[in-house]
Order: structure tokens, then sequence, then C-alpha cells
């Protein structure tokens, strides 16, 4: 095991320890999130977040009908998902505005979070952790949650009612297996079932409470 890096800081708190949980669609962030969320880590999950700020009124849909025009909001003031994502699968360039609206703001709800966040380190659940490049110095230890992909594509079209190609058109447009797993510090297979996984997150969890540890009694860290 390597030596813990960097942790999340900022200028209200002491650092603390955190990890960034990645993997590909349908290969079990969620479900091991959860684990170690009932161990005691503060889980912040930047999905749900996402999801919250194009919501009915959410925080990023002012912004969003002003740049998009109010067509791209449904009835009730939430994001019509499906008309921006055929918008941006077409156009680069309304993807890149559309993400220059929502990652600041992802960014900034994310922060407050984990400045409210207990437990004694945090857990970041962030799908697109290595397309996005400013993850991986704002945690200390990179989590990849990994399966094969007939399991991805299986347990995707199960829950979501999608047809195999549809899941491998999603899986295609994220960063590729062997890249994750080469940029991962830390890895937990989800190929069995969910009793196989918890050894997994058990050891881990002991692994990162003590650099949780480590970290808050160096005093020269601290801010
Ligand atoms: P997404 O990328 O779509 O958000 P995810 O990586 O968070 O997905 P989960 O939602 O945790 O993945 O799992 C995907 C599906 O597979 C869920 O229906 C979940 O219940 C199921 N699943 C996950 N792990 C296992 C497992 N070990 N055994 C059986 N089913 C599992």
């Amino acid at each position: 095991m390597h030596t813990p890096g960097p942790a999340v800081s900022t200028p209200q708190s002491a650092p603390r320890f955190a990890v960034g949980l990645t993997g590909g669609i349908g290969c079990g962030k969620t479900t091991v999130a959860d684990l170690f969320g009932a161990r005691g880590a503060a889980v912040i999950d930047t999905d749900r977040i996402a999801h919250g700020l194009t919501a009915p009124h959410g925080a990023a849909m002012p912004a969003l009908i002003e740049a998009f025009g109010p067509a791209y909001a449904t009835p009730d003031g939430a994001l019509d998902r499906a008309r921006m994502r055929a918008l941006v699968f077409s156009d680069p360039d309304a993807r890149t505005r559309l993400e220059a609206i929502l990652h600041p703001r992802i960014r900034e709800a994310t922060a407050a979070a984990a400045l409210l966040a207990g437990g004694p380190y945090t857990i970041f659940v962030v799908p697109l952790l290595i397309e996005s490049g400013t993850w991986r110095e704002r945690v200390a230890r990179v989590l990849a949650i990994d399966c094969s992909e007939d399991t991805q594509v299986a347990r995707v079209m199960a829950r979501n009612g999608l047809a195999e190609e549809q899941v491998r058109a999603i899986m295609a447009a994220q960063v590729s297996r062997a890249r994750r797993l080469e940029e991962a510090d830390d890895v937990i297979r989800n190929d069995a079932g969910v009793d196989a996984l918890l050894p997994q997150v058990e050891r881990l969890h002991r692994f990162y409470l003590d650099a949780a540890e480590k970290l808050a009694g160096q005093p020269s860290q601290r801010l």
C-alpha cells in the first residue's frame, strides 16, 4: 500500500482524509459506497449533487434556462434530460456550455457538503473521476470499483431496462477499464455477490481509518 497522499482541505477546517470512489456504469459504486457509509465514512455522491442541481427548481436551472432556453426545462422546472442529452450528443459546443454551468456548481455544492461531513474520513463518489482531471489531486486515494464488462452490461440491462447496445454505447463513452485500473490506488472487485464485497470493504475501511488517524495526528499538516 502507498503512503497516504494529500487530503481535501479548506481554509475553515483541518485537512480530512479523502477517497475518490469511481467505476464504470453499473460496476457497483453506490452499493460499495453504502457499505463504507454503514461503517461510518462520510459519503458524498457527486452524481446525486448534480441531479439535485437540475431537479425541479434546482440551483442550476435559472442559468440553464438562460443559456439553452425554456424548452430545455420540463413543466415542473427540472432539466429535460432526454432533450439535453440529444443536444450535447450532436453539438460539442453545447456540451462545453452545459459543463461550464454545471461543473463549478457541482464543485461548490460538493465542497459545502464536505465541510458539513462527519465521520472519520470522506468518500467522494465520482463516476467520471479519471475523465475529469481535477479530482485526482483533491483526494488521497482513488478507489476503483471493478467488474467485467459483461457483468456491467447484465446489471445495467436488468436495472434500467436498456438494450445491450445502449449499455455498451454508454460504456464506450467512459474511460476504459484498463485505464481506470491503472489510475487506481485501491481496487474492489465486484463480480460476485454482495457477500464477496464485505471483506474487501472491511480491509480498506481499516486502512483508511488508520490513514485518517495519522493525518489528524500530524500537527504540521493542520491549518
Ligand atoms: P451507476 O454507474 O449506474 O450509478 P453504480 O456503479 O453506482 O451504477 P450500483 O447502482 O451500485 O452501481 O449497482 C448497479 C446494479 O447492480 C444495481 O441494481 C445493484 O443492486 C446491482 N449490484 C451491484 N453490485 C452487486 C453485487 N455484488 N451482486 C448483485 N447485484 C449487484
